[in-house]
């Protein structure tokens, strides 16, 4: 894949002109092409038919060149699969094409969602790992060559089928964001989600973070999947937000996370070891906390407690065996009444302190846990908006944040 700094020059040229999907197209097309040639079909034909490498070590002088050539295809195969989605230049392109089609044109469903699988195609994916089978390796790059053929006719039939968007029609001021309406909703459902983004700027504003509530926001049908109800794009530096979500804590939070993307990716350049820090901290503390769960104060009898919506008065703690050993509260649905349910001691204690989801040890929930540093920090600043971080977790965050 030649002259990959080129590419990007070019393709950041046409993104200052004014990103028409139009010109896009051809940078796209120049990589897809590359990319389909990278291995000829003679050669994938041979590897297969031959599998030299299937069998034994060869004696012949001629085997051994096999041998050689078949290593060779072999190599430029895992280049090729690795570079679907490593080489800058295919990803750049494809970002910023399908970037451009989704915010400059109205599409009919079928094909938006196309276009919005082919942008998260790009963004943010890992390689996959190459094969050890010679047919499997073929295999792979064919399908990775189906797969950018295929994002080819979509772009191409975008351009012909969409229509470009009426200025003013489909761009809504929300506070200090831009909504843009890329799938022709009502004036209310884009006040609806107006009302979200203000709400998630009012909160970043009050603590004095309004510097990441800005550009435009993209709302469109779906996302990744039918749960996710915002997400952040690194690569452009774009949110985009479902068209039909209601603003709701739960909602504004979601909103806050993917902001702590852009805070993370766009205003703590060089705080990388810090936010690793935190959560090595917080993973420490955890494996501490295991031990130290009997020291939690345990709740007085007949509080009371909200979970799901329902109140719930406690009749007890006590110490169950089962699972590894836990304190659990035993609840009743009328102070001191029947025995009907038990939640365990952490989790009582994080759903007194208005923590809704699941605590995980030290981490604020078990998606931090889960995901690892960069969404530890989104989790944690998100919590930390809606007011609702635990102090000694504001005392980690707040000074790499300011
Ligand atoms: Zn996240």
């Amino acid at each position: 894949m030649p002259s990959p700094g080129l590419q990007r020059i070019i393709v950041a040229h046409l993104r200052l002109a004014g990103e028409d999907p139009g010109i896009l197209l051809l940078p796209f097309e120049r990589e897809v092409r590359e990319y389909v040639s990278y291995v000829s079909n003679e050669d994938m034909r041979w590897l297969v038919e031959m599998d030299p490498l299937g069998g034994e070590y060869p004696s012949l002088e001629e085997d051994k060149e096999n041998v050689r050539r078949a290593y060779r295809i072999e190599a430029r195969l895992r280049l090729a699969i690795k570079y679907s989605v490593a080489s800058q230049s295919l990803k750049n392109a494809g970002i910023l094409l399908f970037t451009a089609i989704l915010q400059s044109l109205a599409l009919p469903k079928n094909l938006r969602t196309k276009v919005e699988a082919a942008s998260r195609f790009f963004d943010k994916r890992r390689p996959p790992i190459p094969p050890k089978k010679s047919e499997e390796l073929v295999e792979m790059y064919q399908n990775l060559q189906e797969i950018f053929k295929g994002f080819l006719e979509v772009a191409k039939a975008s351009l012909r089928e969409g229509k470009a968007h009426e200025e003013g029609d489909t761009k809504l001021r929300a506070g200090p964001f831009t909504l843009v309406n890329t799938g022709n909703f009502s004036a209310e459902t884009m006040t609806n989600v107006a009302s979200l983004v203000e709400a998630a700027a009012d909160l970043l504003g009050k603590k004095r973070l309004s510097k990441i509530c800005y550009g435009d926001v993209q709302v469109t049908k779906t996302l990744k999947r039918a749960d996710v109800l915002a997400f952040y794009m690194e690569a452009t530096d774009e949110i985009f937000v479902r068209a039909n979500v209601r603003k709701n804590p739960d909602t504004v939070q979601t909103l806050l996370h993917e902001l702590g993307h852009r805070m993370e990716a766009k205003f703590l350049q060089g705080k990388e070891k810090e936010i690793v820090g935190i959560y090595r901290d917080l993973n420490t503390q955890s494996l501490v906390q295991k031990f130290r769960e009997p020291s939690l104060p345990h709740p007085e009898k007949g509080e009371s407690i909200t979970i799901k919506g329902k109140t719930y008065f406690v009749l007890d703690t006590r110490y169950s065996p089962r699972a590894g050993g836990s304190y659990k509260v035993e609840l009743a649905t009328t102070p001191g009444g029947k025995f009907e349910a038990t939640v365990p001691l952490a989790s009582f204690v994080a759903l007194r302190q208005g923590i809704t989801k699941k605590p995980s040890g030290a981490f604020i929930t078990p998606y931090a846990m889960k995901g690892g540093p960069s969404e530890n920090f989104a989790e944690m600043f998100s919590y930390y908006c809606m007011n609702k971080l635990p102090e000694e977790q504001v005392r980690m965050l707040e000074p790499i944040l300011f």
